[in-house]
């Protein structure tokens, strides 16, 4: 069932968004070429006490970090450690916060340095996937809707769509109704109300959309070891627009 959150509900998630967007952004800063992804796991955790939140992840099915740090070939879950980002890499960071009761989960990516322009045209692509998705998250619509306008901008930009692993539905749980794909036909599925809030993620992949999970069991790499990006938003669907709920503080 897709929960439709009331007014309330909604301000209290656009709190944690808020502030969930403004760590992901200060920790998304410290990127750099010589950083590790233990030194951004440890920032992270450090705004998230001063927030008076926690970490949505850390402890998650046993998960050890407070962010997913996923370089280059990882498409999601990487977990913290002692890799050393290097100029050219692409550091995607995925955070969830959990304050008042609801959760916030937004997810950029990074170029550091001097990036292959391939690379850079992968983000941007990626970005834009997640704007089509979003600007589909109104009243009205069907959920395949959202998939299916990422799936065309990345799909005409030459690039492949990852299917094994999904956006969702967030409120009081990180993970609520419904799985939300970032392929598939539009016209299908269940018919969005104002008040359901989404987390949609588009994972898009330079070369195949398959992917692995590395020996540690949760770093996800893609099968052929091209690089993949990941943007994310919690969103609010809306009458005639979408709220983006992950806003970061100095945007106002
Ligand atoms: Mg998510």
């Amino acid at each position: 069932m897709i929960k439709i959150k009331t007014a309330d509900e909604l301000a209290a998630m656009r709190i944690v968004g808020r502030k969930t967007a403004t760590i992901l952004r200060k920790v998304a800063a410290k990127v750099a070429p010589g950083v590790t992804t233990q030194e951004l796991d440890e920032y992270a955790a450090e705004l998230a006490r001063k927030e008076e939140g926690r970490c949505a992840f850390y402890g998650y099915h046993g998960f050890s970090g407070h962010i997913c740090s996923s370089i280059n070939e990882e498409v999601v879950h990487g977990v913290p450690g002692r890799r050393v980002i290097k100029d050219g890499d692409i550091v995607s960071i995925d955070f969830g916060l959990v304050y008042g009761g609801f959760v916030g989960d937004t997810a950029t990516t990074v170029a550091v340095g001097e990036i292959n322009p391939e690379w850079q045209r992968l983000l941007d692509v990626t970005q834009e996937c997640l704007k089509a998705s979003i600007e589909k998250a109104v009243e009205g619509n069907r959920l395949g809707d959202i998939s299916n306008a990422c799936q065309l901008v990345a799909e005409s930009a030459g690039f492949s769509v990852v299917r094994d692993f999904v956006g969702h539905g967030i409120g009081r749980e990180m993970h609520e109704d419904p799985q939300i794909p970032n392929y598939g036909p539009a016209g299908r599925g269940p018919v969005l109300k104002a008040g359901m809030t989404f987390a949609l993620e588009p994972m898009i992949n330079l070369g195949v959309h398959q992917t692995q999970t590395l020996n540690d069991g949760w770093t996800v790499v893609t099968k052929d070891r091209q690089p993949s990006a990941h943007f994310e938003h919690t969103v609010a669907v809306g009458k005639k627009q979408a709220e983006i709920l992950t806003i970061p503080e100095s945007d106002g």
